[in-house]
C-alpha cells in the first residue's frame, strides 16, 4: 500500500526528529566526577565533584582557616590567643568564636570551647594520654566556662576573663569550614559537589540529578550506620572511637564532659546530626554525645530543620 504525499511528509520529518535527538544525545560530554583531597585539620579531605576547579576552590578555603582556627598551629589566631588572653582577630575567627559561646548557652554548658585545658590534662593535645588525678581536674576545671570568654563586637577583640585560659575548636571548625567552602564555590556558581572531611560532609546540590548517596558510620570505625540521601544538607558525626584510649579496661574518649571533668561516658557510640549547615550539624553532634539520648531530644527542638540518629 503506497503512503500518501501527506503521510510521507510527516515521516520524514519524524525520521528527522529522532535523528537530532540521537545525535544530541551520543554528543553529550560524558558524566564524569572529579576528585581532590588533602589532609587539613587533621583530617582527610575529599572533594567530588562535576566540577574540575571545585577541588582547589574547597580546598584552598579550608588551609585559609585552619591556618586561623588550629590549636596545634603556633602562629594561628586561636594559638595566639590561648597565649595572650586577649586578641584582634579576623572576622572569621570572631564569628565562629561567637556562635560557639550560643552553644553553649543552647546546651546549658555542654558544648564549651575552652574545655582545651581538660582536653589537654586528659593527653588528648599531645597524644600521650594520661589519667589525671581528681585534683587536677578540679584545678583545670576553674579554667572552663564560655561564660569566661568576652567578645568586644566594636572592634573583633576576644579576651578571657582568667589567665591560663585555652580554646579548642575541634568540635565546630570543620563544620564551618564546610560552610565557608560551599559559599565559595557559590560564588563561582559551582552547584554540585560532595565535601568530605572525616566524620563531616556537605552535600551541596546533586549527582546528575539525584541526591549525593553517603553512608554515616555506626556502632564502630568499620560499621555503616544508615544510609542517607543529601542534597544541600550538612551530616556530622561524633564518635567514641575517634579518638580514645583504654585503662584498666575502661575506655576514656576525646569528648569531655566540661561540667565533670570527665570523658564522656554514655552507652552512645555514635551520633550524626543532619542540618542546613556544616557548623550547626558539627556543634550538635558533639552536643548530643555529650547529653546522650533523653536529653538529645529536647536540644534538637530548639534548631529547627535538624535530625539527629544516635547509634
Ligand atoms: P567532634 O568530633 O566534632 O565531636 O569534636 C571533638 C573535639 O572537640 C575533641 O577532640 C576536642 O578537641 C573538642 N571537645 C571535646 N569535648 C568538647 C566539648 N564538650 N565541647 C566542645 N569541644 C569539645
Ligand atoms: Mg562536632
Amino acid at each position: 500500500m503506497a503512503f500518501s504525499k501527506e503521510i510521507r511528509k510527516y515521516l520524514v520529518i519524524l525520521l528527522i526528529i529522532g535523528w537530532s535527538i540521537a545525535l544530541l544525545f551520543f554528543n553529550q560530554p560524558p558524566k564524569r566526577l572529579y576528585h581532590d583531597n588533602q589532609i587539613l585539620m587533621g583530617t582527610f579531605w575529599e572533594v567530588t565533584s562535576p566540577s574540575k576547579e571545585a577541588g582547589q576552590i574547597v580546598l584552598k578555603e579550608v588551609a585559609r582557616l585552619d591556618q586561623l582556627l588550629s590549636k596545634y598551629k603556633e602562629e594561628s589566631e586561636v594559638s595566639q590567643l590561648n597565649r595572650l588572653g586577649k586578641l584582634k582577630v579576623s572576622a572569621d575567627t570572631f564569628y565562629i568564636i561567637k556562635r560557639s559561646k550560643e552553644f553553649y548557652t543552647a546546651s546549658s554548658g555542654a558544648f564549651d570551647i575552652t574545655v582545651s585545658p581538660l582536653v589537654s590534662l586528659w593527653g588528648f593535645t599531645s597524644q600521650k594520654h594520661y589519667l589525671p588525678t581528681e585534683q587536677e581536674i578540679k584545678a583545670a576545671l576553674k579554667l572552663v566556662g564560655s561564660d569566661k570568654i568576652i567578645l568586644h563586637e566594636l572592634d573583633n577583640v576576644v579576651e578571657f576573663r582568667l589567665p591560663g585560659m585555652l580554646i579548642d575548636l575541634g568540635a565546630i571548625a570543620k563544620g564551618f569550614a564546610l560552610d565557608c567552602a560551599v559559599k565559595k564555590l557559590r560564588e563561582k556558581n559551582i552547584n554540585n559537589c560532595l565535601i568530605y572531611a572525616g566524620g563531616q560532609i556537605y552535600a551541596l546540590g546533586d549527582k546528575f540529578g539525584k541526591p549525593w548517596k553517603i553512608a554515616i558510620q555506626g556502632k564502630n570505625k568499620f560499621e555503616i550506620g544508615e544510609t542517607l540521601e543529601l542534597k544541600n544538607k550538612s551530616a556530622s558525626t561524633s564518635g567514641n572511637y575517634e579518638q580514645f584510649f583504654i585503662k584498666d579496661e575502661k575506655r576514656y574518649c576525646h569528648i569531655i564532659n566540661p561540667l565533670t571533668g570527665y570523658p564522656v561516658d554514655s552507652r552512645i557510640n555514635s551520633v550524626t546530626v543532619i542540618a542546613n549547615d556544616g557548623l550547626t550539624a558539627d556543634a550538635l553532634s558533639t552536643i548530643l554525645f555529650v547529653l546522650g539520648k533523653e536529653k538529645s531530644k529536647e536540644i534538637l527542638k530548639k534548631f529547627p530543620n535538624t535530625q539527629g540518629k544516635i547509634f
